[in-house]
């Protein structure tokens, strides 16, 4: 077993070798970071004419865009009642309106540039208690009154139509929901750029920036000037600008995979072939993938680091799930940082007039980053009301300082963890 190696780097679709910035360029738009939120801003523009340049510190997907789970997952890391509580009403409804665009993105996206990436329809919250059965009842009503009529609620009866397991007493299933190969999407999505004239400039990390009224973005080798930046780098943008930076916290997830474990047994299973993630506070997620293996997701270490052996870390809980799995093969794992926010919800907003940022999906982001992606390009194209219902929303740095932040957090997440081991 390769740890830290990925089944979607092991599977991704060929794709250009990207050539590293040199010298000086000039564009309209110039995007940081090759990610689902920067080429999602960039994507929306070059689709209005704009001349984009996407500036990419490593390669496409390189970061959390080319390791998550691939569940596209509705909604936002806060539960409606939560954000409703801290944002009121009118503001609560705007947000949860726009909550179920992402997917719609994605989806319009695979089809207008048929991007091949094994987009299945489908996804199940599973509810480990009564607790958490009656928040998914909560959620089935918010989210229907927000327009979003394809769910459906399922018993404990019911669950063996859903996943061959003996932890879960019902679920919520989103059918606006599903799961992808979440690097082919991104490459995908790079191609359909550069189809458009956009172009993408890898291994090319932007050092530093100058937010002056045409901004400029200096790479080792090169710059580029714009009339306007977006900065996409989240988890992984370091301190480049530290205003940012002390905004949110680097958070990693595990994935293991399994050997290939058949059609037969993968039906059995998952036999609607949903993704599937708990409703605990550090959740499991589980999917099958296109060549029947399992695809599985859990914990997160708050200080962004990559556990000695992923797989021991993350095997009682696949086993625990399908008991019967044990003895099956772990052939992939890998390691992923996301940006975590104060409040949960994704942090956007302007640094100047012509500098713009994308950051802190707080690990529910493959839908939210293609949602943001666009509302930052309406926000450059002079249509504002979308972005500010966002970038209104005020975000915080992390308690602690750089000291104490991370055991804090994690001190937080263990009070949260043990109430839910406890049931209260
Ligand atoms: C293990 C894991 C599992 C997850 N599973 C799910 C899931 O199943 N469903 C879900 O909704 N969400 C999931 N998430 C969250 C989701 O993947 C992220 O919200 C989303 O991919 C973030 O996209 P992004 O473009 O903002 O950031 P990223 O994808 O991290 O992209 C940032 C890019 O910027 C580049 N960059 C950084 N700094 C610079 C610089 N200075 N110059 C140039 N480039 C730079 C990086 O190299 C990187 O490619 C998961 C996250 C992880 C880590």
């Amino acid at each position: 077993m390769a740890q830290d190696k990925s089944y979607y780097t092991a599977t991704a679709h060929p794709c250009p070798a990207r050539p590293p910035l040199q010298g000086d360029e000039i564009c309209d738009v110039c995007v940081v970071g090759a990610g689902y939120s920067g080429l999602s801003t960039a994507l929306h523009l070059a689709e209005q004419g704009y001349k984009v340049i996407v500036l990419e510190a490593v390669t496409v997907g390189f970061g959390a865009s080319g390791r998550n789970g691939g569940q596209i997952i509705n909604g936002y890391s806060r539960d409606f009642d939560t954000i409703l509580s801290r944002y009121g009403e009118d503001m609560a409804n705007d947000l949860l309106a726009m909550s179920f665009e992402g997917g719609d993105i994605i989806r319009t996206l695979i089809e207008k540039y048929k991007i091949d990436c094994d987009l299945r329809p489908g996804s199940f919250f599973a509810a480990l208690n009564k607790k958490q059965m009656q928040e998914l009842e909560k959620r089935k009503d918010a989210w229907e009154k927000a327009g979003n009529k394809e769910l459906e609620l399922y018993s404990r009866e019911r669950m063996p139509e859903v996943v061959d397991s003996k932890l879960y007493c019902g679920g919520l299933l989103d059918r606006r929901g599903g799961h992808i190969h979440a690097l082919n999407l991104a490459l995908g999505e790079a191609a359909a750029l550069e189809s458009l004239g956009g172009k993408i400039f890898e291994q090319s990390r932007v050092l530093r920036i100058d937010k002056g009224e045409k901004p400029v973005a200096f790479t080792d080798h090169g710059k580029v000037t714009a009339a306007c930046m977006v900065l996409c780098g989240n988890a992984y943008l370091g301190d480049v600008v530290p205003e940012l930076a002390e905004k949110i916290m680097s958070v990693s997830s595990q994935i293991v995979t399994t050997e290939i474990l058949g059609a037969e047994l993968t039906k059995k299973m998952i036999p609607n072939n949903f993704c599937i993630e708990d409703c605990n506070f550090l959740l499991d997620y589980y999917r099958i993938t296109a060549d029947h293996r399992l695809l599985f997701g859990g914990g997160v270490i708050y200080s962004g680091d990559t556990p000695a052996d992923i797989t021991r870390r993350l095997q009682p809980h696949v086993l625990k799930t399908f008991p019967y799995l044990k003895g099956k093969k772990m052939e992939f794992a890998w390691s992923g940082n996301f940006a975590l926010t104060l409040t949960r919800m994704p942090h956007i907003g302007r640094l100047s007039d012509t500098v713009y940022f994308i950051q802190g999906d707080s690990g529910h982001g493959v839908t939210t980053c293609h949602l943001l992606g666009r509302l930052v390009a309406e926000a450059i194209g002079q249509q504002v009301s979308r972005f500010d219902v966002f970038a209104t929303m005020r975000e915080f740095p992390f308690p602690g300082g750089r000291m104490f932040r991370v055991p804090l957090t994690a001190l937080g997440a263990w009070y949260y963890g043990m109430r839910e081991i406890l049931g209260v």
